[in-house]
């Protein structure tokens, strides 16, 4: 069977269960892009389609894959792409029986590139290296040092704090590093985490007695990396583990990286042994990209993307948006999605009316006639996609958790209590999620 046949095949089980302009909407345009031993993936035209055929069929097509493969399917991922690029290459590729040879599997590079490298037990994503980080001037610092540490680690700055708000980089710089050393030494045992799941796994070894393994999982290693470490302030056990943790890879020559929203000054209920603990190494701040650097990323993203903007357009872009890199590709990803469904070919016009919107509700204007679509945003984020707070506030124009929680508390007890607005929400969803694709 080919991999379209076998597609084909799992779409006509799963249209017998979903509502025609359903089916229509959201598997229009999928198809598989790779299908490895039990590992498929699958095209999807756009973060949409991924969002809900992830959260409302996933198990109904591993169900599927299995029953017309006799295969047992352990993975089933997503990746956007244009289903004409792929059925090319798919066609003819035939997917191994049980027994065959291996030779025969169908196996393309395309899908290993979002495959993350595994170092023991955590990813780190391949995508974060320093070649592909467009170094600005509010990056230039954390770049140079990030680069340091991974030439020479454990010895130039140790630890490397580097803070800043979000979307500015934090994350790539500290995978950057990981990935450039496991690039010069494949065997180097990296950990990295971020300050939450350190924090768990803290208090799943106390609770299972395996405070042992903890220990040495964190501590007989090369490099320990944590991600947003301001997250471990007031949660003083999991403090007192980190600090030891830390004192022995420090005396051990062991590199360690943090990252944080804000200098270790200005993290309240951080103990004081810590924040100066911090403060031993090199601190470095990243801030917002200036408007050559939003153009500058702006182009490598779209090459990187395949989808070439007009120098015009991609300065009109670099305009808009100006708060966080992030959001830089949250903008570019829209116009690539808006734009490949239309089949059109984007203009100043199309553009602009695209990110108008954008750029208000994630502003910072408190107006009602902005503040409330906000809310009913975040409401449907939260419901529809299920994100999490932090993620809905990020997307929003780098706003509080806690300012998500309030809106979609808000807006879920003035959808049942205002028939009005009950039925405005459902209007959005349908526009949303039937009609405009
Ligand atoms: P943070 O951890 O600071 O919130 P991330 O590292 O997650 O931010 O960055 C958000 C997104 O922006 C990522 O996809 C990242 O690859 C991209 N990005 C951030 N800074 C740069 C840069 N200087 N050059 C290229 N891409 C960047
Ligand atoms: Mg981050």
């Amino acid at each position: 069977m080919t991999n379209n046949e076998i597609w084909q095949a799992v779409l006509s089980e799963l249209e017998l269960n979903i509502s025609k302009a359903n089916f229509n909407t959201w598997f229009k345009n999928t198809g598989i892009v790779s299908f490895q031993e039990s590992h498929v993936v699958l095209c999807v035209p756009n973060t949409f389609n991924q969002a809900w055929i992830e959260k409302k069929h996933h198990q109904q097509i591993i169900q599927s894959l299995e029953r017309i493969t006799s295969l047992p399917i352990r993975k089933l991922e997503y990746k956007i792409e244009n289903i004409k690029n792929v059925t090319e290459l798919t066609i003819n590729t035939s997917i191994t029986p049980p027994q065959a040879h291996q030779e025969e599997k169908v196996s393309f590079s395309t899908a290993s590139q979002s495959t993350p490298l595994i170092s023991p037990g955590f990813s780190i994503n391949p995508k974060y290296t320093f070649d592909n980080f467009v170094v600005g001037k509010g990056s230039e610092l954390a770049f140079t040092a990030a680069k340091a540490v991974a030439d020479r680690p454990g010895e130039s700055y140790n630890p490397l704090f580097i803070y800043g708000g979000v979307g500015l980089g934090k994350t790539h710089l500290l995978q950057a590093v990981a990935n450039e050393l496991l690039r010069k030494n494949p065997q180097t045992n990296i950990m990295y985490v971020s300050a939450e799941k350190f924090t768990n796994d803290f208090i799943t070894s106390l609770r299972t007695g395996s405070s042992r393994d903890f220990q040495n999982r964190y501590r007989l290693i090369d490099a320990l990396l944590i991600d947003d470490i301001q997250f471990i302030a007031g949660k003083d056990a999991s403090q007192e583990s980190f600090f030891h943790t830390f004192n022995e890879l420090h005396q051990a020559n062991k590199q360690v990286i943090l990252t944080s929203d804000r200098p270790p000054k200005a993290i309240p209920a951080l103990e004081d042994r810590l924040k100066s603990r911090f403060e031993w190494g090199m601190i470095v701040d990243v801030t917002a990209p200036d408007f050559e650097t939003r153009a500058a990323i702006l182009d490598k993203k779209c090459h990187e993307k395949n989808f070439p903007l007009e120098t015009k357009i991609l300065h009109t872009v670099a305009t808009i948006v100006q708060s966080n890199i992030r959001e830089l590709e949250g903008a570019l990803n829209k116009i690539i999605a808006y734009h490949q469904l239309k089949n059109m070919v984007p203009t100043q016009e199309s553009v602009k009316s695209l990110l108008s919107s954008f750029e208000d509700v994630c502003g910072k204007s408190r107006e009602k006639k902005l503040s409330f679509p906000r809310q009913v945003i975040m409401y449907l984020l939260r419901n529809d996609l299920k994100m999490s707070f932090p993620a809905i506030g990020d997307e929003l124009g780098g706003r509080d958790h806690t300012t998500a929680m309030h809106a979609n508390e808000k807006i879920s007890k003035e959808v049942e209590n205002e028939l009005k607005l009950k039925q405005e929400v459902e209007l959005i969803r349908q526009r949303l999620y039937i009609n405009n694709i």
